[in-house]
């Protein structure tokens, strides 16, 4: 069989994959089907955490699906609990949804943040605001959270009620509030798909004392950042301010389905029977795997995280052919003075995998990435971009 031929037959042509057959991996190093080696710079999308075929996941995904590999949500499993357990005593939230996506965590959190508002303040109150240039998923009302026009063509009508305002003005936002019925906010601390950007620290700050002022829920998209990826367990952390929901998704599991909604004490008790569901939400298996990874992500992993960052923000900022470097931890993004696809393109043929963010080389190694390793992929790019 041609992988690529039968991919190119039979798969919906909504990829523009590159003409690379991935076979195997090892922790920061993968194969393709010839047998050259790459180190993984993407990491599925900031999904493998810990690394391809990593031990300990792998060990607890086997012990998990040799007991039970699903019983649906009318049943308690062990996993789930624990799980759920674990990300509030590390977040500070207090009840968790899971399902098996970032966008579903996202439709999960706009549910909950909706039916706060219909009951506090009426059912006329349902206005979500999200930022210009955000990301927040594919489904149609995550899609209208997204502030990027392109996403919404030819997809129209999508969820009503929502709008977008610039990131980082804090006035515009005000306004936003005083001329609509707010439900919530939702943001990206760290914007992934819109370039790796980090929002300035006096906004999120004021916004989240504005959504107190007010009562607006406030909810951070967390898909892509969360989960030690910022160097914090999650980036709002490190902007001191406690949002009222978080979802998260990406990295969570090291590499299988899952997505969780984290609900604050504030909307701990919003959802009652009925009102929100899933049947593979709360998977064991995704559970067991997202247990393996939380428990790694500690003091000593977000400290050897944000040392592997610093490393590059200052091997990238020296470097000639990049004129800036953004982001936070191991969410990073380089403005290239070279087109950014021939970059990428560069790299892959000198054996690093990268991503692209708009016009950025975007890079979301493994959390474990070791620093030989990192060291050997940060030549390539900075080679490639000169
Ligand atoms: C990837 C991403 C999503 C969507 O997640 P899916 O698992 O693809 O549905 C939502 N928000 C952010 C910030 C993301 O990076």
């Amino acid at each position: 069989m041609n992988v690529f031929d039968t991919d190119k037959e039979y798969i919906a042509s909504t990829y523009k994959r590159f003409p690379i057959a991935i076979e195997k991996g090892k922790g920061s190093e993968v194969y393709d089907m010839e047998g050259k080696r790459y180190i993984d710079m993407g990491s599925g999308i900031g999904v493998t955490a810990f690394g391809i075929a990593d031990e300990k996941w792998q060990q607890a995904v086997i012990a998990q699906i040799a007991k039970v590999q699903h019983m649906s949500n009318l049943y308690y499993t062990e996993s789930c609990a624990k799980l759920a357990e674990l990300l509030c005593k590390k977040s500070g939230m207090k009840k968790v949804f899971f399902g098996n996506s970032g966008a579903e965590a996202n439709e999960g959190a706009i549910k909950a943040a909706r039916k706060y508002a219909a009951e506090k303040k009426g059912e006329d109150t349902y206005t979500i605001i999200t930022l210009e240039n955000s990301f927040h998923g594919r489904t149609l009302t995550t899609l209208a959270a997204t502030g990027q026009e392109h996403f919404h063509e030819l997809f129209k009508p999508l969820t009503p009620g929502f709008i977008h305002v610039p990131a980082n003005d804090l006035e515009a936002m005000k306004k936003a509030v005083e001329n609509n019925k707010v439900a919530g906010i939702m943001m990206e601390v760290i914007q992934g798909e819109g370039g790796v950007k980090a929002l300035d620290a006096e906004f999120v700050q004021g916004v989240a004392k504005l959504c107190k002022e007010q009562d607006i829920v406030l909810i951070i998209d967390e898909v892509q950042s969360g989960n030690g990826r910022s160097g914090y367990m999650y980036a709002y952390q490190s902007y001191g301010i406690q949002p009222d929901v978080v979802s998260t998704a990406k990295g969570l599991a090291g590499g299988l389905p899952i997505g969780a909604v984290l609900l604050g004490e504030k909307l701990k008790d919003v959802f009652a029977y009925g009102d929100h569901g899933s049947t593979f939400g709360g998977n064991p298996v995704s559970c067991a795997a997202a247990i393996s990874i939380v428990e790694r992500i500690d003091d000593k992993l977000l400290e050897e995280v944000r040392e592997k960052s610093s490393y590059l923000f200052d091997t990238f900022e020296k470097a000639e052919g990049i004129t800036a470097v953004s982001g936070m931890g191991l969410m990073i993004g380089l403005t290239t003075k070279k087109p950014v696809s021939e970059v990428l393109g560069k790299c892959m043929e000198n054996g690093v995998l990268c991503l692209t963010a708009k016009d950025k080389l975007r890079l979301l190694p493994a959390l474990n990435i070791p620093m030989p390793l990192l060291k050997e992929a940060a030549e390539v790019i900075v080679k490639a971009c000169s």
